[in-house]
């Protein structure tokens, strides 16, 4: 007799390891069938790009890959799911389906919704499984700690289990195969995206890369490799963020004492641990509360008056903007999908506070060029970034400072903007004119200084006055989140070694 079958539903979680979905079936001894769908409403979203598009073309072909090895395969389709999920329930009757939680966009969070409502309709059991220590809905913070605690720090990753799946299964799924979509062409440039690659990844941070982890991040000439690259990875979910935990946790119980490195292991590793929590400090926040996809977490903030030039905006998308540092890292990005934490920082300063661009502006480009692009860290940061969150502290990057500090000798911005290889670096650094390089767009210290003038009359209204603690309240940090606070580096780390990175560094990308 045919055993019953749940559908797993593949979403940003291409992975075998520490997957409760696969757990879950194995568990009630149930025929497996994973269904991944390219749906052409997220395809066309003004926030997803070729780069999200071929990311996720790359994790489930490993996917794939990896369940033929287990004798298994997964049905691709190409179409909304509700229409997926009903047309393939006409074939197989399948009793379950499972898929892991996701923080998304609206549109991602609507289409949940309509999963859950066809298979209420359908008498489906619908089960979702938490991936982070995300809480459904709005929580009480205080308790942010205790969930870190009881889904990822006190809980091992899953092994991978059985994966049944009866031969009949095997052939539907296996006669399906990918939509030729022209994003699956390959770009040398983008991180490659898998689990075997997640895993490579991770180990290549743990073994060689991850000593310069503190000192390396902040510039751009060496945060390519002493970054620990995971973005992407955790980002569409070829691993998750318990099973990195508990990798650095053994790295760390391992650390041989009478090493002379094993201090900057030690510190690199635990301001590595902390920026885990952040990540889902910062999604809390959105699935607390949606609507921040359109408006600022504090509600003062929601009418700054923003200039939206569109000559200003084409000019920071393009990289034009006669700051070499902002152009370098726009023309970076564009073509690498990566940039380090810092200099996302800077760029959206950079459009917020000086060319008076709206967060909600510049927010679909910047998740389009961003590989690991994660609407929960995205969105809260560019809110942050803006100034708009109302407590932290508003910070305008100068990029002719950031430029002196972190790329002195313009390795990156020549890389980057290459009109700017004849020019001495000093000439660069120092704000002179540039003989074929346009001139600034605008002045970064007058118009900054309009912006913030702007920022801080607002925070120091009592209407904001007596906001702030309530927003606070909902989704501030508590002190006891972050179990390690990085303190910063008083010199740039020197380069790392030899890695399986070589030749994305220096360059900001494939050399
Ligand atoms: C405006 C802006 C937008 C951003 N958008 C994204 C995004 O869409 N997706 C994304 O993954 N990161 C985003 N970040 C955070 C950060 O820049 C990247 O996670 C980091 O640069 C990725 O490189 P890494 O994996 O080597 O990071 P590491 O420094 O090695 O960090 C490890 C992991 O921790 C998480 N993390 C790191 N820094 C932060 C942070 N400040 N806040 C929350 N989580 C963090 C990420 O998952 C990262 O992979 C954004 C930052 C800014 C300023």
């Amino acid at each position: 007799m045919s055993r019953p079958v749940a559908v797993w539903w593949v979403k940003r979680d291409a992975r075998l390891a520490d997957n409760a979905c696969l757990a879950e079936a194995d568990r009630l001894g149930m025929d497996v069938l994973p269904l991944f769908c390219f749906e052409p409403s997220l395809l066309t979203a003004d926030d997803t790009s070729d780069m999200h598009a071929h990311a996720q073309w790359q994790a489930v072909t490993g996917l794939r890959a990896a369940l033929r090895k287990l004798n298994a395969d997964i049905v691709i389709a190409h179409g909304e799911v509700v229409d997926k999920l009903a047309k393939l329930h006409t074939r197989v009757p399948f009793t379950h389906l499972f898929s892991h939680e996701e923080v998304g966009n609206d549109i991602t969070y609507r289409r949940d919704r309509a999963v859950a409502e066809w298979c209420r309709e359908r008498g489906v059991e619908y089960r979702e499984f938490p991936q982070s220590s995300v809480k459904r809905g709005g929580v009480n913070r205080d308790r942010l700690q205790r969930w870190w605690q009881d889904r990822i720090a006190g809980v091992p990753p899953l092994p991978v289990p059985s994966v049944r799946q009866s031969d009949e299964l095997r052939r539907l799924a296996g006669a399906t195969a990918f939509p030729k979509l022209p994003a699956f062409a390959p770009c040398r440039q983008w991180q490659p995206v898998s689990e075997a690659d997640a895993h490579a990844t991770l180990a290549d941070f743990l073994t060689r890369r991850g000593r310069w982890y503190r000192g390396g991040i902040s510039s751009p000439n060496t945060a390519f490799t002493a970054g620990s690259r995971l973005s992407v990875h955790l980002a569409w979910g070829t691993i998750t963020a318990r099973h990195v935990w508990h990798a650095v946790a053994r790295r760390i119980a391992d650390l041989d004492p009478n090493d002379p490195h094993s201090q900057r292991w030690r510190l690199s590793l635990e301001a590595f641990v902390s920026r885990l929590h952040w990540r889902d400090h910062f999604t809390q926040r959105l699935e607390s509360e949606p609507e921040l996809e359109f408006r600022s977490v504090h509600p003062c903030y929601r009418d700054v008056p923003y200039e939206n030039d569109e000559r200003l905006h084409a000019a920071w998308r393009e990289g034009r903007t006669g700051y070499p540092l902002v152009d370098a890292v726009m023309r970076c990005l564009a073509a690498t999908g990566f940039v380090n934490f810092r200099m996302r920082a800077m760029a959206v300063s950079f459009a917020c506070h000086v060319l008076h661009l709206d967060w909600r502006l510049i927010h679909p480009h910047l998740a389009r060029v961003f590989r690991d692009y994660d609407p929960g860290i995205h969105l809260n940061q560019l809110q942050m970034q803006a100034g708009v969150v109302g407590w932290n502290a508003i910070r305008v990057y100068n990029p002719a400072k950031q430029l002196a500090d972190w790329d002195s000798g313009c390795r990156f911005v020549k890389r980057w903007v290459p009109e700017l290889k004849p020019q001495p670096a000093e000439r660069i650094v120092s704000g002179d004119d540039l003989p074929g390089y346009p001139p600034p767009v605008v002045p970064f210290a007058e118009r900054a200084k309009r912006m913030t003038d702007v920022l801080y009359a607002i925070r120091k209204s009592a209407a904001a006055k007596t906001a702030t603690a309530a927003v606070y309240l909902k989704h501030g940090s508590r002190k006891k989140e972050q179990t390690v606070r990085p303190k910063r580096a008083k010199k740039p780390a020197p380069p790392p070694t030899p890695s399986l990175f070589d030749g994305w560094d220096t360059d900001g990308g494939a050399g």
